[in-house]
This record gives structure tokens, C-alpha cells and sequence, in this order.
């Protein structure tokens, strides 16, 4: 199968609330966009890994851009799997706020050609930078606790850039070291950074204690409010 520009296959589309990061509590529209190059131990939505671990649909771009222009919700989230993988500046709405969960291991100013684990062939052009400056970047670069590589060169891009902020999912307060790692070998600001906790309950977002070693290296905590809420519901 071959992905190309103009074309969005989508997992699953949903009205929520923001879970995490510098928007959390904002009602918002989600669009989970299917396929992602990183295979994460705890991603909880593996169903957009391959063409055939999940339903989606193919949307056109004028059919996408019409359900984000219809939708009465401001915020449209695009989530995934791994949205960059898409031509996102083709869906802008001057009318509304668009906010992009990825794990930053791509460069969306450069084109991509990359063929996934499944053959799935995604050949996608660069994204307009003055378009996708607009964007509210949520950069989730995945630590050693999910089994994968962080890219130098994609989070020092995107450290350089106003318009992104980054949140870490660690397990233990030893994960935060790996996060002042990458923070100084990428001049990350330090005020940019939001650490989560990871887990599917409740009970695994209530320690304290981490939240106090986040506090003492002097980042934002990132609730994960729909984990409280709903535990690991789909589409919440
Ligand atoms: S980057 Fe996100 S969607 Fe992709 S495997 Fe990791 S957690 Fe799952």
C-alpha cells in the first residue's frame, strides 16, 4: 500500500477531552491518523501499527477538511499513530486550533519516503513551515522505557522551534535523567519540557514521589487526565 499527499487514512475520530501537556482540559475534536514507524512496548494504540491491526478509513483532503470546518469544536487534535506522517499543513483552518501529538522522530519541513514494518510505503512531500508554525507541536519523543531510539537530529530540530513543546512518559524517577540528557545535548528549555506517567489506571498516575523529583529538576508535571478518567478507554 502507498500513502501519498492528499490522502489520510484515519483510525478513529472522537470528541474528548485533552488529556496531557499545555492544553490539558481543553475540549477538543480528535482525528487518530493510522500508521506509525515506532513500535513503542506500551503504546496503547497498536491498532494503527499495520495495515491490518486495525480499522481505518481513507479520507480525501476536501472530505477531512470539511468534517474539521463542521465540527463545532475549536480544537482539533491530530494523534495517532504518527501524524507527521501526513500532510497536515494541507488540512489548515485559520478558524480553528490545531495541536499535533508526535514522537518526534521526523522533520516535517523535509519530504519523507520511508517504507514501514509492514510494506506500507509513505511518500509524502515537505509541509509548509510558515502553515505548521501555527500548529501547537506536542513532542513525545519515546524514552529506553518504550524500547526505541530517540533521533538526534529531528528533537534538535525541533528543540530549536518556538512552536513545539516536548512531554516525557517515564515509569521510575531514574527516567529523568535520560530526559536531562537529551534536555542539554539539544538545548531543550527547560520550561518546555512536561513529564507524564506511564500506565493505564488511576492508581498508576498517583505518585507522588515522581512528581516531586519533576518538580526538583524544574519541569511541568503532565497530568494524564484521561487515563483517570476513563482508565484506557478507546476513544477518550
Ligand atoms: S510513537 Fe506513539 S503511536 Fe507510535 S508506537 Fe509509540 S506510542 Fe504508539
Amino acid at each position: 500500500m502507498i500513502v501519498r499527499d492528499s490522502e489520510f487514512f484515519i483510525s478513529e475520530i472522537f470528541r474528548s477531552i485533552q488529556g496531557e501537556g499545555n492544553y490539558a482540559g481543553i475540549n477538543s475534536l480528535f482525528i487518530r491518523f493510522q500508521f506509525c514507524q515506532l513500535t513503542c512496548n506500551w503504546c496503547d494504540s497498536k491498532y494503527t501499527w499495520y495495515e491490518k491491526s486495525g480499522s481505518f478509513k481513507l479520507y480525501s483532503k476536501k472530505e477531512l477538511i470539511d468534517l474539521i470546518e463542521n465540527n463545532p469544536c475549536k480544537h482539533i487534535i491530530f494523534t495517532g499513530g504518527e501524524p507527521s506522517l501526513y500532510r497536515l499543513d494541507l488540512l489548515y483552518n485559520k478558524n480553528k486550533k490545531f495541536h499535533v501529538e508526535t514522537n518526534g522522530n521526523i522533520i516535517p519541513i523535509l519530504p519523507l519516503d520511508i517504507t514501514l514494518a509492514d510494506g506500507t510505503h509513505i511518500n509524502r512531500q515537505a509541509m509548509n513551515e510558515k502553515i505548521i508554525e501555527q500548529f501547537n507541536w506536542v513532542v513525545s519523543p519515546k524514552l529506553k522505557n518504550a524500547y526505541q531510539e530517540i533521533d538526534e537530529t529531528s528533537l534538535c530540530f525541533w528543540a530549536s522551534r518556538s512552536y513545539a513543546i516536548f512531554k516525557f512518559i517515564i515509569r521510575d524517577i531514574e527516567d529523568l535523567d535520560e530526559i536531562e540528557y537529551w534536555q542539554k545535548k539539544c538545548s531543550i528549555a527547560i520550561d518546555k519540557i512536561y513529564v507524564g506517567i506511564e500506565g493505564i489506571s488511576l492508581h498508576s498516575q498517583l505518585r507522588p514521589e515522581i512528581v516531586d523529583a519533576i518538580i526538583a529538576k524544574g519541569y511541568h508535571f503532565s497530568p494524564r487526565l484521561h487515563i483517570m478518567l476513563w482508565g484506557n478507554k478507546r476513544g477518550k
